[in-house]
């Protein structure tokens, strides 16, 4: 199968910096395809590369298996992180004046509705709340029913109802054969969205997979976190337990610790006289990876 989106050794520099180093990624045809990473990692450098709003410097791009720029445009929906349509344009004004830019659009107002927004709404666009604004713009991106969809942090400022309904409509265009390249800073909408995941850190690839991938590879055991003030040191273990606590920023941490080692746990925590507020324990998450990732690219900056 034809991916639907290539980069190949993708290099962009902005003066002395050098955005992208080299990055190779492809996207299939339906795949939900998620990049994240810290801020200044080159994502939307990325984007705009592939959307043709950049040229690389070096490297080979694609979309549609073409050049970007030659794109049909009715095949491509963005929602850029930064767009700011004009504040004195209702909803429903904003959406209809973007399907009047193709040839083939969707009925704006039933896009306003899949979005969670009410089509008949008098309230301009810059008077709506954080959330609903980023949902009009989500509408104004899927008017022309895109076979491509770029979305630049879809669901930032949108409160947690409203980005699960949002989720649910990504979902429902993915199960239509709708192929979306997504960024975001949020792992649980990246775990829950995405076939695949890439983290980028200083322009390149750190690593690629399924969710379940990343985290099998790169985020730990589980673990059982235990809220207390005290250090490894203070818990010694004196019975003999055979646990070996590490000092983070969550409190003491058990690595490799079942559920059913809990009581066993305590009672160590009690015999070394360990007080503790709370205790959890949890499967790691593709946030644990991310952080795993994120924080190795980093150490490596710094020792360069
Ligand atoms: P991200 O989207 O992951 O936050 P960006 O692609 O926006 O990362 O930026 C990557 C790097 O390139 C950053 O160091 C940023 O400051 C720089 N950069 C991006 N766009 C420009 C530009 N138009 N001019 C100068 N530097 C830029």
């Amino acid at each position: 199968m034809d991916s639907v989106l290539v980069a190949d050794g993708v290099a962009k520099s902005y003066g002395d910096t050098a955005a992208l180093a080299g990055v190779s990624l492809a996207v299939d045809a339906g795949e939900v395809f998620a990049l994240v990473g810290p801020n200044g990692a080159g994502k939307t450098t990325l984007v705009r590369c592939l959307t043709g709003t950049a040229t690389p410097d070096a490297g080979d791009v694609s979309l549609l298996g073409a050049d970007p720029r030659a794109a049909r445009k009715q095949r491509v929906g963005l929602l850029p992180q930064d767009f700011s349509p004009p504040d004195r344009l209702t909803a429903s004004e904003l959406v209809a004046y973007y399907a009047g830019l193709y040839d083939d659009a969707r009925d704006p107002d039933a896009v306003l509705r899949e979005v969670g927004l009410d089509p008949d709404s008098e309230t301009w666009y810059g008077d709506l709340s954080g959330g609903e604004k980023r949902r009009a713009c989500v509408a104004a991106a899927l008017v022309n029913d895109p076979d491509v969809l770029f979305l630049d942090e879809p669901t930032t400022a949108v409160d947690p109802a409203g980005r699960r309904a949002l989720w649910s409509l990504f979902e429902d265009l993915a199960d239509a054969g709708t192929t979306i390249l997504l960024t975001t800073h949020d792992m649980a909408e990246a775990e829950r969205l995405a076939d695949r995941v890439a983290l980028l850190a200083d322009g390149a690839v750190a690593a690629t997979g399924t969710p379940s991938e990343l985290v099998a590879d790169h985020a730990g055991d589980p673990r059982l976190v235990v809220d207390t003030d005290a250090d490894s040191a203070d818990f010694g273990d004196p019975g003999g337990s055979g646990f070996a606590p590490e000092r983070t920023e969550e409190g003491l941490v058990f690595r490799d610790v079942s559920p059913e080692d809990i009581g066993d746990v305590v009672a160590a925590l009690d015999d070394a006289g360990v007080p503790f507020e709370a205790l959890s324990w949890r499967e790691p998450t593709l946030e644990d990876a991310y952080l795993a990732l994120a924080g190795a690219a980093e150490r490596a900056e710094v020792t360069r």
